[in-house]
């Protein structure tokens, strides 16, 4: 029988979510209801062909294609692209990609609070969270504010359909990463490790399946399934060591998002497992030893294993392991600059998970 905690909270907020309606008309359908009549639709410029054919594609309710979105929202970005909504008096946001261009729709909500729809094409998960993280003058904060959150989150399995196989591992390893870390978080409960389990074991059994079958859509649509809740439950409960390392590898280093996430997530598994019970059982349940277990599920898939191999190198990693430590959060294992500094080291090396 579950154990319930006297006393434990979970954030629901006011947001619609749907899945498996073609995104095309879910989204011409959401803008309707909310009364959005001139709708800015964002993407990043890789991604501003496809989202220009989606604009087109939903109609007269999306007046304008903002391609500028780029990673890890640099607040000066955030500025220019708030001019640009203001100026043609846009009156909501869609944001069609990954978490960066979702990252700048909701920056923008932030500034003037518009109805956002996300319609996301990764597994990062931060359409279902209030958090935003943006970058300034080479570090990265992270605020949280119920304007940000999107009201509306559309999941079209066509749409990670042809997410280069690559990403949709690393990815899909990010959103692995919030639910392995949100089991031994320490404001977990009884629903957060519920949604947490659910996720991980959606991502982990439909990840080999969607490499194997980039365009089998039944498969795409469990990664979206695990994607949500992988999200939903970082939006609930506190991020430890593994997060923390990897904001301050992509914010201060400049390493990609999720390339880094899989690259550090056995290595913090590794760091903390033994210091956080039977909490991680759900995720044993799926890979074996949380660290080794890890790192072998993400190098079967053909995941980066070493910092190095992401361009980090080697003389920074002192100072990494120092800005990682200069904010005091908590992590179940005690943070300590020595172990903190060997661990970014077998990192950097690839070595494997100790
Ligand atoms: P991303 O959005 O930067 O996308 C990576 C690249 O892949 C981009 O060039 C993008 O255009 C391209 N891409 C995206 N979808 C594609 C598709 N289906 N097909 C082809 N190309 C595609 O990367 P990401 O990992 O999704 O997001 C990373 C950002 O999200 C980081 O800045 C991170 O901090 C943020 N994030 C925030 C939260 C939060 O809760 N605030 C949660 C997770 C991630």
């Amino acid at each position: 029988m579950t154990a319930i905690p006297a006393t434990f909270a979970l954030k629901v907020a006011p947001m619609l979510v749907r899945f498996g309606t073609p995104a095309v008309v879910a989204v011409s359908e959401e803008l309707a209801r909310m009364g959005v009549n001139r709708a800015v639709l964002l993407s990043t410029a890789s991604q501003g062909r496809s989202a220009r054919a989606f604009a087109a594609a939903v109609g007269p309710r999306v007046t304008d294609v903002f391609a500028g979105a780029v990673m890890h929202t640099p607040v000066a970005l955030t500025a220019q692209a708030v001019a640009f909504v203001r100026g043609i008096g846009a009156d909501g946001v869609v944001a069609l990609g990954g978490g960066s261009t979702i990252g700048l729709g909701k920056a923008i909500a932030l500034h003037t609070d518009l109805p956002q729809i996300a319609v996301p094409t990764t597994y990062a998960g931060s359409e279902s969270t209030a958090v935003l993280g943006q970058t300034e003058g080479g570090r990265k904060t992270t605020i949280t504010d119920p304007r940000v959150q999107p009201e509306v989150i559309v999941y079209d399995p066509a749409l990670v359909a042809g997410l280069p196989v690559a990403l949709t591992v690393t990815s899909g390893l990010n959103a692995i990463a919030h639910a392995a870390e949100a089991l031994y978080a320490r404001d977990h409960n009884p629903l957060t490790t519920a949604l947490a389990a659910e996720g991980l074991r959606a991502m982990i059994d439909a990840l080999p399946a969607v490499c194997a079958a980039p365009g089998d859509l039944a498969a795409r649509a469990r990664t979206q399934y695990g994607a949500f809740l992988c999200g939903l439950v970082l939006g609930q409960v506190g991020m430890s060591l593994h997060h923390k390392l990897c904001h301050v590898l992509g914010g201060s280093f400049g390493l990609p998002h999720s390339e880094t996430h899989a690259v550090m997530l056995p290595h913090a598994l590794g760091y903390n497992a033994a210091h956080v019970g039977d909490m991680l059982a759900p995720l044993q349940a799926l890979v074996g030893a949380a660290g080794p277990g890890m790192q072998r599920f993400a190098t079967g898939l053909g995941a980066p294993r070493s910092l190095q191999d992401l361009g980090m190198a080697q003389q920074d990693l002192d100072k990494a392991a120092e800005i990682a430590l200069q904010s005091r959060y908590w992590n179940p294992r005690p943070l300590e600059y020595a172990a903190i500094r060997a661990l970014l080291g077998r990192a950097w090396a690839g070595d494997d998970v100790q």
